[in-house]
């Protein structure tokens, strides 16, 4: 069967904006298909770019010119004990979905599941379990690759990458998705992950699962100012599996409070919570009315719930303000601005400040902060509503970088370079460590065809 050509529109663009070009779109169904395709391109050096679901945040899937060949007829998911072989075309909520139906889970979370498995694993995603998980690289077992001499291998976790290459200095994060994983003895489906479709076609994973707690607690917890939010996280950070601590700051709220009107109007600030549980009447249950007041949280005005059905709607609490922040900024006519920054969480709260005085000081109100609070890493979000506007939030990014690297930080902790921030990997690695990253693109990729403008640039 010959590959399908599919309209080319829908695949020009990811959630950010960023826009693009191909010349034509590919659909195998098959990795021998995936091989002829490869083959093709790199006999006629074609450029080809790999499309997961579009819900990237940095244009890494939108083409520059050449094929686009896209994953989604790998759909394939079978669920054993541990772990999961899915298609890279299947949907992250496709996952979760048949990982429940044998009482497991997939770790980490990235906000948006209607990710593809092939998209979370070559951006490294993270979202909000991964405070507790680890991002989505920890949890890869196995991957099948085809590389662009047409060859395809499976490599297993444990086997080392099989050909000399520098290593790079590693920021002391809890997570990065900034440039190549290349440590001393990195393995190769480490090297894949995070590699933002720039080495290989990934058509199959393994994905390790697991089995789902007894019980739940989770809540959206209230507060009357930042500060106070700070100490929390500072607080509640160690208790045992917590595993998720996301924060949301005033801006945030208000955002929300027209969908949600029980937001406390005094409220300022919030935290959401998940931890796992030994049974529905653990004790920790009642810990939290004790945290509560030690924090100085609003106690009654706080939402928890033990019921799956509270979890999602707390899930979709978070995932609604993420969704509609995005997407007021693309209706205004401008690419989504966000920073996608990280820290040593010591340094946690120093960042929150500095954010929030240049904030204020360059685009007053127009902006939240918001996101993984126990990795340190909250998105900023402007909302321009005007050229200047946009301008100064570019400009206002590109400054905070310098700032979280000279902190130990990175520049993409879980969305990964992409094409519209390759200038902020110069903030964070040197050029010879940028050319270590290059020797190990040109080893793989020799002609330079795969992603072109992605991660590097042109
Ligand atoms: C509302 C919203 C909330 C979000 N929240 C989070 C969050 O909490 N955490 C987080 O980490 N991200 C988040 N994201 C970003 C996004 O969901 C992730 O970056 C996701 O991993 C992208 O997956 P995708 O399938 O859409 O990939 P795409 O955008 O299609 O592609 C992303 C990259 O993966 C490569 N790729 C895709 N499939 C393959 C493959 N099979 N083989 C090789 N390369 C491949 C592409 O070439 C590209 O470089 C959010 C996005 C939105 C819109």
């Amino acid at each position: 069967m010959t590959p399908v050509s599919a309209d080319i529109d829908s695949y020009l663009e990811d959630a950010s904006g960023y826009r693009g070009w191909a010349d034509r779109v590919v659909r195998p169904g098959t990795v021998e298909e995936v091989g002829e395709i490869v083959r093709g391109c790199a006999q006629s050096q074609t450029s080809l770019t790999i499309a997961g679901a579009g819900t990237g945040l940095t244009g890494a899937r939108v083409p520059h010119g050449g094929v686009l060949l896209s994953l989604e007829r790998f759909q394939e998911i079978r669920v054993d004990k541990g772990q999961a072989w899915c298609g890279t075309g299947a949907l992250l909520k496709d996952l979760q979905k048949a990982a429940a139906q044998t009482k497991q889970f997939f770790g980490p979370n990235p906000t948006e599941d209607s990710a593809s498995i092939g998209g979370i694993i070559s951006t490294n995603a993270g979202g909000a379990r991964s405070f507790h998980y680890g991002a989505v690289r920890r949890h890869v077992l196995a991957l099948e690759v085809t590389f662009m001499t047409g060859e395809t291998i499976t490599v297993r976790r444990g086997e080392p990458v099989n050909f000399p290459f520098r290593p790079i200095r590693v920021p002391e994060t809890s997570k990065n998705s900034a440039g190549y994983f290349l440590r001393p003895g990195a393995e190769w489906v480490d090297l894949l992950a995070g590699s933002e479709g720039t080495l290989g076609i990934i058509t199959h994973a393994e994905m390790q699962l697991y089995d789902e707690p007894a019980a739940l607690l989770s809540g959206v917890i209230f507060f009357a100012s930042d500060e106070e939010t700070l100490d929390a996280i500072e607080q509640w950070r160690e208790i045992p599996e917590l595993r998720l601590l996301e924060f949301l700051d005033e801006h945030s709220l208000d955002f929300m409070r027209g969908n949600y009107p029980a937001i406390p109007a005094a409220a300022r600030a919030a935290l959401m919570i998940e931890q796992n549980l030994a049974s529905d009447e653990d004790s920790e249950v009642d810990a939290w009315a004790e945290r509560l007041e030690q924090q100085n949280a609003f106690g009654e005005a706080s939402w928890f719930g033990l019921r799956a059905a509270d979890h999602e709607r707390f899930r979709e609490f978070r995932h609604t303000l993420s969704a509609s922040v995005t997407d007021k900024v693309r209706r205004r006519g401008f690419h989504k601005f966000s920073s996608d920054f990280a820290v040593p969480f010591r340094y946690h709260r120093e960042l929150y400040r500095h954010y929030k005085r240049r904030c204020e000081e360059v685009l007053p109100g127009q902006y939240t902060i918001f996101g993984h609070a126990g990795d340190a890493n909250n998105h900023v979000n402007f909302l321009p509503a005007s050229k200047e506007q946009s301008q100064l939030s570019e400009e206002l990014l590109n400054e905070f970088a310098p700032f979280v690297v000279s902190l130990g930080g990175t520049v993409a902790a879980e969305h990964g370079i992409g094409k519209v921030k390759t200038d902020l990997l110069k903030v964070m690695y040197s050029a010879d460590e940028i050319e270590a990253m290059k020797d190990v693109k040109r080893r793989l990729d020799p002609e330079w065809l795969l992603g072109r403008g992605t991660i590097f640039d042109l």
